[in-house]
C-alpha cells in the first residue's frame, strides 16, 4: 500500500515520485508480477494499470541484466490495439525505463516504416506496438522476438473487437510464449499479462490458449 512498502529500487520508483501511493490495481499486481506469475487485470484507462505491469517490466529486465543490449531483439513487448494508446503506453514506459537504462520504442501503423525500423536496429529493450505494423516487422524480420520473456497485452478485450486476433496470435507464436504453449514444455520462461476492460469468451478462449494454467486474475 506504499511505495516504501514495494522494496523497490529508487531507480525504477523514480516515475512514481508525483504520486503518493501504488494505486489499486498496481498494488494487486505488482507482487504476483514481481514473483513472476502470469496475470489478466481488469482495469480501464485511468487505472493506473501502465505502470502495474511496466514497474514489473523493468524489474524484470534489471533481473536478467538485459538492459541496453543494443540488440534487435527486445525483451518485453507490448501489444495495444490503438496508435493513440500505443503512444501513451510508450511515454510511460520511457520515462520509467530510462533511469534504469532501458530503451522503448512505439512501432505503429499508418506512419512511415523507415523511422521505427532505425530504432529497433539502434537496438531495443522494450517495444511498444499495435498488432499490425508489428506483424509487418516481424515478417520483413526487421523485429525478432526471440528474447522476449515479458509479453503485454493492453486492452485485450478492444484489440480482439478491432478484428486484430489473427496478426496477436501471430505476434504470440513468435514469443516464446507461444513455442511454451505449443510444446507444452518450457524452456525458456516468458511471462504474460493481459489487461481488459471486459472479459469476453473470446479473450478467455486467448488467454487459455497462450497463458499459464492458473493465471493469477486481479
Ligand atoms: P493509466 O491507467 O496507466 O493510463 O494511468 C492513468 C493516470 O494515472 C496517468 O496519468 C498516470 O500518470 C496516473 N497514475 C499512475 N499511477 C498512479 C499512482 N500510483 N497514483 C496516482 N496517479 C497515478
Amino acid at each position: 500500500t506504499s511505495f516504501a512498502e514495494s522494496k523497490l529500487p529508487e531507480n525504477v520508483l523514480d516515475c512514481c515520485k508525483t504520486f503518493q501511493k501504488p494505486s489499486p490495481i498496481q498494488s494487486h499486481s505488482w507482487p504476483f508480477l514481481l514473483d513472476g506469475r502470469d496475470l489478466i487485470g481488469i482495469a480501464k484507462t485511468g487505472s493506473g494499470k501502465t505502470l502495474a505491469f511496466g514497474i514489473p517490466a523493468i524489474m524484470h529486465m534489471l533481473k536478467k541484466n538485459k538492459k541496453g543490449k543494443g540488440t534487435r531483439n527486445p525483451t518485453c513487448l507490448v501489444l495495444s490495439p490503438t496508435r493513440e494508446l500505443a503512444v501513451q503506453i510508450s511515454d510511460v514506459l520511457s520515462e520509467a525505463g530510462e533511469p534504469c537504462g532501458l530503451k522503448s520504442i512505439c512501432v505503429y501503423g499508418g506512419s512511415s516504416k523507415r523511422p521505427q525500423i532505425n530504432a529497433i536496429r539502434s537496438g531495443v529493450d522494450i517495444v511498444i506496438g499495435t498488432p499490425g505494423r508489428l506483424r509487418d516487422l516481424i515478417d520483413s524480420n526487421e523485429l525478432r522476438l526471440s528474447d522476449v520473456s515479458f509479453v503485454v497485452l493492453d486492452e485485450a478485450d478492444r484489440m480482439l473487437d478491432m478484428g486484430f486476433e489473427e496478426p496477436v496470435r501471430f505476434i504470440l507464436s513468435k514469443t516464446n510464449k507461444g513455442k511454451c504453449s505449443f510444446f507444452f514444455i518450457c524452456l525458456i520462461v516468458c511471462q504474460m499479462v493481459m489487461f481488459s476492460a471486459t472479459w469476453p469468451m473470446e479473450v478467455h478462449k486467448l488467454a487459455q490458449e497462450f497463458m499459464d494454467p492458473n493465471p493469477v486474475k486481479v
